[in-house]
């Protein structure tokens, strides 16, 4: 099998001249008539805080994952006007000043159906693999947003497109999938899915799939990534889609650093040295992906910032799940009586209290001292977590990151780059890469699939 040349060390690139030029000016036009005037915070220093806000709103903010997606599938949801519940909605975009967002083309492991992974001849046999019709389902979400909101979205499939949205005052807006199993194992859809516009895939939800172990489970199936897998990577570096490494387990991220032609990104995970959840990144893969050109984009989930919060969490969890079937046995589901008495239980249970931002804060500069400021963004997961940190209510709050990086002594620049300027300066580096790559041939499916790779 034909496999891809070893990774050179892609090393640092410089902020893509592209966004260097936007001046200030452009940003001036975005419309968030509130920034200037936003309170300041309780606690919070006033002459600090309006050198945050005017730095945040000159800055190009990304943010490479929020759920909303599902909430637009699922609920229905309409992002035009604001929202008294989650994390975000156009309004309150504008307001947060965040210019990007990769939204979550993101398909439940649940759609993997009971795919077996145990044999050749299996794969690929399940009727219940839903997996690509539910990413199909959620591409449509995303544009019927889009086509709701033409006067402050934009769809954008690269960095081009972006600087032309927010040159225009524009919310710009791409999509990657989370999960995989979305492409169910071929090469074609993954293509279809290139041509739709998403430009980043998950390779793995919290299943294995047929190509990747994910980190959310115990025992691996392939050992990392097999063949398939190799040739997934290289046709995403072919393509220009970036490589997102959140969820997979820890020798899948190796193999991908191994076989990348092109810096990875993991658009939503946090920082193992602080809380142990085996889908954040350790020290030791912070320096790989520093090594890689890579970015780590931080996951603001609770659970992923605090072992003693997700202790919490858990205990809570079983509590509600307990004390729900025990009402059930009294009272059917729907009764009023059910109703009263899940209230009565969730007022003598309520959540466990959110870590406090500055938990947040600590994994984002933790990732900054291990891997580098060029190495390190934000993937809030807004939408899809049940918890965020306290004060970090929704995507309003963003600027406070920038104010904090700021009151710890973080330099303008460095703060520049985590809102914003190494997620662009990675995607810029992923579509050069394509460039370079222009003619080499499509991969395609083959018998050697399900084979192991050489390590
Ligand atoms: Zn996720």
């Amino acid at each position: 099998m034909r496999l891809p040349c070893p990774v050179p060390t892609l090393g640092v690139f410089r902020v893509p001249l592209l966004f260097a030029s936007l001046a200030a000016a452009s940003f001036a036009q975005v419309q968030a008539p509130d920034r200037a005037t936003a309170p300041v915070p309780e606690g919070y220093d006033a002459a600090l805080w309006a050198r945050a806000l005017e730095l945040h709103h000159r800055s190009v903010v990304v943010d490479t994952h929020s759920d909303t997606t599902s909430r637009i599938l699922d609920e229905d949801f309409d992002m035009t006007p604001r929202a008294r519940s989650g994390h975000m909605d156009v309004p309150r975009i504008f307001e947060g000043g965040l210019d990007v967002q990769f939204y979550s083309i993101y398909v439940a492991s649940s759609y993997f159906g009971a795919e077996d992974l145990s044999s050749k001849e299996a794969l690929g046999k399940s009727r219940a693999n839903a997996s690509a019709r539910r990413a199909l389902d959620m591409v449509d979400g995303y544009f019927r947003t889009l086509d709701r909101n033409p006067a402050t979205m934009m769809h954008c499939v690269g960095t081009r497109d972006i600087a032309n949205a927010l040159a225009a005052g524009k919310h710009a807006a791409l999509m990657g999938i989370e999960g995989g199993h979305a492409i169910e194992g071929d090469l074609g859809l993954l293509r279809q899915f290139h041509r739709l516009g998403v430009r980043y895939m998950t390779l793995t939800h919290s299943n294995h799939n047929e190509f990747a172990d994910s980190s959310g489970e115990a025992i691996g199936r392939w050992g990392g990534l097999n063949r398939l897998g190799v040739k997934v990577v290289s046709e995403m570096n072919r393509l220009g889609m970036m490589v997102d490494v959140s969820h997979v387990s820890d020798e899948t991220f190796h193999d991908v650093l191994r076989v990348t032609r092109a810096p990875v990104i993991l658009s939503h995970s946090s920082c193992r040295a602080l809380a142990s959840h085996r889908r954040n990144i350790t020290d030791e893969m912070l320096r790989a992906v520093a090594a890689n050109g890579g970015v780590v984009q931080i996951n603001f989930n609770c659970g992923f910032l605090s072992d003693e919060y997700q202790k919490q969490r858990d205990l809570w969890n079983s509590k509600v799940t307990l004390r729900t079937r025990a009402i059930e046995s009294l009272h059917p589901r729907g009764t009023p009586e059910f109703e009263a008495a899940v209230a009565r239980f969730n007022a003598e249970n309520p959540e466990p209290e959110p870590v406090p931002l500055a938990t947040l804060i600590a994994h984002i500069e933790h990732a900054m001292d291990v891997a580098g400021e060029d190495h390190v963004g934000l993937g809030s997961d807004f939408d899809g977590v049940p918890c965020v940190p306290k004060g970090m209510d929704d995507v309003t709050h963003l600027p406070r990151i920038t104010y904090w990086l700021l009151a710890h002594g973080r330099s303008e620049d460095a703060v520049r780059k985590v809102l914003g300027g190494n997620l662009l300066r990675v995607f810029e580096k992923c579509e050069a890469v394509a460039v370079s790559l222009a003619g080499e041939a499509p991969w395609r499916n083959g018998k050697d699939d399900t084979d192991p790779i050489d390590r």
